[in-house]
């Protein structure tokens, strides 16, 4: 294993197991064995898992030890502040009760301030269209989850404004605020999401109610 030969992905010179340019492994007779090959699937998933839990752990018990430790380099241990915020994003609209972002057309209509003009305004859209209420709720809800997800990207940058005037004098990289911002909204986004579970939990033991996907936050 001494002998010095090209890395097959980078082309830098290479004389031990790994690339020392861009980390690739040296295969050996061994890594295709269907032993090892399984071996490193399942070594991918306790990884890839094992990172997910110290993340969680991190930005729920923590907050701000995970933007701390990938601007101080300590990287590893860690998913990326960005993957993880939208990790986050993905599991908190999979989860259909959530409305704080998405605010569902029957709350829009009926339990806002402003129900009276969203009223006005959908009567009138379904004079001109010739289309029925059902037939705008099929259209309206999934634009309106689309909607929900761009505006919590939105609300990362629009946080980058008052970190940056808060911190003005410490002198940071900008991408330490984009870094901050995606794990205070992926904070937020898991809070939500395990307290509204545990709340839902709680209150489907308590009536003991089969169905109950109705409005949790009244809008
Ligand atoms: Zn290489």
């Amino acid at each position: 294993m001494s002998e010095v030969h090209a890395c097959k992905s980078c082309g830098a010179p290479v004389s031990g197991r790994f690339c020392t340019a861009c980390g690739e492994k040296v295969l050996t007779p061994d890594d295709h064995t269907l032993k090892h090959y399984l071996g490193a699937l399942l070594n991918a998933f306790t990884f890839v898992e094992g990172k997910f839990w110290n993340t969680l752990k991190a930005v729920v018990l923590r907050p701000g030890e995970l933007s701390a430790a990938y601007m101080d380099g300590r990287r590893v241990k860690h998913m990326r502040p960005v993957a993880f915020f939208f990790l986050a994003n993905f599991i908190y609209f999979a989860v259909p009760l959530f409305e704080t972002f998405n605010t569902r057309l029957n709350s829009q209509l009926h339990n806002q301030q402003y129900s009276g003009w969203a009223q006005r305004k959908v009567e009138a859209h379904l004079a001109e269209s010739g289309r029925t209420l059902e037939g705008f709720k099929v259209l309206y809800e999934p634009a309106s989850a689309n909607n929900a997800k761009l505006l919590l990207v939105t609300m990362v940058f629009l946080l980058l404004l008052p970190m940056s005037v808060l911190y003005l004098r410490k002198r940071k990289y900008v991408s330490a605020y984009v870094t901050a911002s995606f794990e205070l909204m992926s904070f937020y986004l898991w809070v939500a999401t395990l307290a509204l579970s545990v709340a839902l939990h709680r209150a489907h033991r308590a009536t003991g109610h089969g169905h109950n996907s109705g409005r949790w936050l009244g809008g």
